[in-house]
């Protein structure tokens, strides 16, 4: 056929070449382990990522080489990102939050053939490295030769320094042509069921998750924004930020290892932030430190959350006291992370209930990506907002197969990928998540959402943190079972939670028991860990025969 467009492959270096020469002023802003702030501007960005390829050359990695990074959200972590993919080589971007043994068998796994890490890991370091099966031939410090670490490691591993690699080499490359299908970026899953698994980014996915997240009704950054992302580079991506952010021309600030709320408040007063990114513990944190310091923000305007459900009372308090819109995203490691997004449109009506109902859902699919629910047999369920079953997702950044499996072998025969998430879809293709499939409690057969609960229980004034988990139960197989945090120095009454729930929720879905702890278990990507809830409070109505 004549006349057809041109056919260019999508390349991950294209993103800061164009930044450098179109919005060469904007710039990464990055706070250090002791406080200190960095700037780098996107013209001299591209040059270090140029510069930072000649030091991979020199350190024998290769094209599709596997290289690790055990980082911060900071510029030199996004020189990793660009450099590495920039020359065909994989950035493997590992979680520091996992214990010594995944992380190793991540790393052993991916066949890393080196690991750049930030300072704070020497001693996480000191435990992987025994463990190490031999491909690691070299852990990069970031940092200066001043700053250099005492850190014994295995023979046939070298302790380097990043700035005197960079500083003995030069900037003589140009950023290469190359199959957009090729590997670009590895992150493995938290690993809640069975050993982690690689989800394996190319050129071409990122560039178009980069894209689609550009637009207007997703994150739709702009030159005059600054963008903070929270989420870590290490939790896919940063949620596509470090890509997404520089193509569009926005700064970014990058907030380091302090994510506590007045870490988060002071930084984001002093770098002018207008955007940021995270999951709903750091939120939580922030508005906690708001409202008892009085400090405001002064000049972000919109939040994304997501990674785990947004309490629509964090939403109606963040717009409400703060006059900050929150933006409520879906997304998972398989799925580059964002396939749902919430943008408020005023057609569903302006009532402040009518908000509230539209932007406590997960939101509508991306363009790009298409979502349908189905039920334990595969027969598709009707988008009619109440009928609830198992998520699957399809498009061009969704994972096909893990890393090293054959192709297509995570997806279903005509290229749906089962998300484990239970969800509705209404008629607008709105999503809501009503539970992981393996958090779902069945009572008596009927299905009970833990989220709603949840979302509820927080409206009580001295619930910091709430979990609903199944107990097992003798007639009903399983019951619900409500954990509560209390906010630091306020005491919860259990009657006064269920008090709360009580009208707002079928009878039948009230928790058999409200339990009082300290302190909820986290997994590596800040959620809540229900499985080790579960284990802990399994038992719980069987033993007290509640
Ligand atoms: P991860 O791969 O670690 O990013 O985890 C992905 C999972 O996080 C999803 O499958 C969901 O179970 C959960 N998740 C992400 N975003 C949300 C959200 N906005 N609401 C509820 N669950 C979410």
């Amino acid at each position: 056929m004549f006349g057809l467009m041109q056919d260019r492959p999508l390349m991950i270096a294209s993103i800061i070449r164009h930044a450098a020469r179109h919005h060469g002023t904007a710039e990464i802003v990055s706070r250090g382990v002791d406080g200190s702030i960095h700037r780098q501007n996107y013209i001299a960005l591209e040059a270090r990522a140029r510069r930072l390829v000649r030091v991979l050359q020199q350190l024998g990695v290769q094209p599709s080489g596997r290289v690790a990074t055990l980082a911060w959200n900071g510029y030199r972590h996004v020189e990793l990102y660009y450099a590495i993919s920039g020359m065909g080589a994989v950035c493997h971007t590992v979680n520091p939050r996992l214990t010594p043994d995944d992380i190793a068998y991540i790393v052993n796994d991916a066949a890393d053939v080196a690991i750049f890490a930030d300072l704070t890991f020497v001693p996480l370091l000191a435990a992987v490295a025994p463990l190490l099966n031999g491909s690691v031939r070299a852990v990069v410090m970031l940092c200066s030769r001043a700053e250099m670490p005492d850190l014994p490691l295995p023979g046939g591993i070298a302790l380097l320094c990043y700035e005197d690699l960079m500083a003995a080499a030069d900037e003589n490359f140009d950023w290469p042509e190359f199959d957009e299908r090729t590997a670009a970026a590895l992150c493995y899953t938290s690993g809640t069921t069975g050993k982690p698994k690689g989800v394996l980014y190319s050129h071409r996915s990122t560039v178009l998750h980069a894209m689609a997240v550009n637009g207007a009704s997703v994150m739709g950054l702009r030159p005059d924004d600054r963008a903070m992302p929270i989420v870590p580079m290490f939790h896919v991506n940063a949620w596509g930020m470090a890509y997404s952010a520089i193509a569009a021309g926005a700064s970014l600030v990058m907030p380091g290892r302090h994510l506590d709320g007045a870490s988060v408040a002071s930084l984001m007063n002093a770098e002018r932030v207008t955007f940021s990114a995270g999951v709903p513990t750091v939120w939580l944190a922030l508005l906690h430190h708001l409202r008892a310091s009085g400090e405001r923000l002064n000049t972000v305007k919109r939040l994304a959350i997501g990674g785990s459900a947004c309490p629509p009372s964090l939403i109606e308090a963040f717009e409400r006291e703060y006059g900050v819109i929150v933006e409520h995203a879906w997304g998972m490691t398989e799925c580059s992370p964002l396939g749902v997004y919430n943008t408020y449109r005023s057609d569903i009506g302006d009532t402040p209930e009518a908000k509230l109902a539209w932007r406590a859902k997960q939101g509508q699919a991306i363009f790009g990506l298409d979502q349908r629910i189905i039920d334990d047999e595969g027969r598709v369920l009707p988008h009619d907002g109440v009928t609830a079953g198992n998520l699957q997702i399809c498009g061009n950044w969704v994972c096909s197969a893990y890393y090293g499996q054959e192709p297509g072998s995570a997806c279903d025969a005509e290229g749906w990928f089962t998300t484990g998430d239970v969800a509705t879809i209404d008629q607008h293709g709105q999503m809501l998540i009503t539970d992981r499939s393996k958090d779902v409690i069945k009572s008596g057969g009927e299905w009970i959402s833990s989220i709603e609960l949840e979302n509820l229980a927080l409206l009580h004034p001295d619930v910091a943190e709430a979990a609903v988990v199944a107990a097992e139960h003798p007639k009903w197989t399983e019951r619900p079972l409500l954990v509560v945090v209390p906010k630091a120095g306020h005491e919860i009454d259990p009657e006064a939670v269920l008090a709360v729930l009580r009208g707002k929720v079928a009878n039948w879905w009230l928790p058999d028991a409200v339990v009082v702890d300290t302190d909820l278990p986290h997994t590596a990507t800040g959620k809540v860990s229900k499985l080790r809830l579960r284990q802990k409070y399994r038992g719980y109505l069987v033993e007290r025969g509640v």
